[in-house]
């Protein structure tokens, strides 16, 4: 069947990966127990459930004409979803969720609503693709469970659509070859989570936090605003780690965005990890007055 993909080469070096790089979380950050043990378990499921599907009816020239004129190649267009894939990792994405403390009371009312035809797997992600706010509290509101959870999970789904259109879509990108100025994902839209500084040369990717999509950009440009000026552009790094892990910080609009050295670009199923492991830049930065979303974005 379509949707059970075979545990891969690819995926036992994903697998051996991910666990090498929460050791060293481990080690460096004994503060983040709880986030490894949540993350361990939903890393894991994005290497081995990650269904197929998501790509988009363009030609290479369609494609150009859109991103040349600032549009993601997503927007708008009909997305060939792998459904029965997506209904198959939210099964797995609820199993997941019974295992956490926290979690296991919702997953469980959530599972018994999915059994029983009173939520449809289809529904919840087309209301989660949708954003708009408060699409998913009747959801809640009818099964009495808490709304926050509801999004959390639909959230995890939604990344998983976008993660496999994102992947369905990344030849096409290439080949469109277009210099992309915009500062959300030329694929899905959404927002920089963070910036990887790759290889020798120190080339700038923006990573989406959606899809995991990753973009060129100018070194020394906040991605947010497009600010260029070195007076009102600085960085913040925890001592030690100034090489590898840094903050980048803009006077001109407030935003900030973690950026890590890394000489080939970060696996998307990975980039969560690397999240977590500037989860005090991200507090510096908050302490300081900046935000991760200058534009509003959520
Ligand atoms: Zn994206
Ligand atoms: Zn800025």
């Amino acid at each position: 069947m379509q949707h059970q993909n075979k545990p891969s080469t690819d995926s036992a070096v994903l697998h051996a990966e991910a666990g090498r790089r929460w050791v060293w979380l481990e080690r460096e950050h004994p503060e983040l127990a709880e986030t490894i043990a949540f993350g361990r378990g939903l890393v894991a499921l994005y290497i081995d459930e990650l269904p197929n599907g998501g790509g988009v009816p363009l030609t290479v020239e369609a494609a150009r004409e859109k991103l040349r004129s600032g549009l993601p190649l997503l927007e708008g267009e009909d997305l060939d979803l792998d459904l029965p894939g997506l209904r198959h990792f939210f099964a797995r994405l609820c199993a997941w969720a019974h295992e956490q403390p926290e979690l296991a009371a919702t997953a469980e009312r959530l599972q018994q609503g999915l059994d029983a035809d009173e939520v449809r797997v289809d529904d919840l992600l087309a209301d989660a693709l949708a954003r708009e706010e408060g699409a998913l509290d009747p959801v809640a509101a009818r099964l009495a469970i808490d709304p926050t959870i509801l999004h959390m999970m639909t959230g995890f789904l939604v990344s998983a659509a976008l993660m496999s259109a994102a992947r369905a879509n990344g030849p096409l990108l290439v080949e469109a070859a277009v210099a992309w100025e915009e500062p959300v994902c030329p694929i899905c839209g959404g927002p920089p989570l963070l910036a990887e500084l790759q290889g020798s040369s120190g080339e700038r990717m923006l990573r989406c936090g959606g899809c995991g999509t990753g973009w060129r950009t100018l070194a020394n440009r906040c991605a947010h605003c497009g600010n260029t000026d070195d007076k009102t552009l600085h960085s913040l790094a925890a001592e030690g780690r100034e090489e590898k892990y840094r903050v980048d910080l803009c006077d001109r609009c407030h935003g900030y965005l973690k950026s890590v050295t890394s000489f080939a670009p970060t696996p998307r199923e990975l980039l969560t990890i690397e999240d977590a492991a500037m989860l005090h830049l991200d507090a510096a930065a908050r302490a300081r007055g900046y935000t991760a979303t200058p534009g509003g974005a959520v």
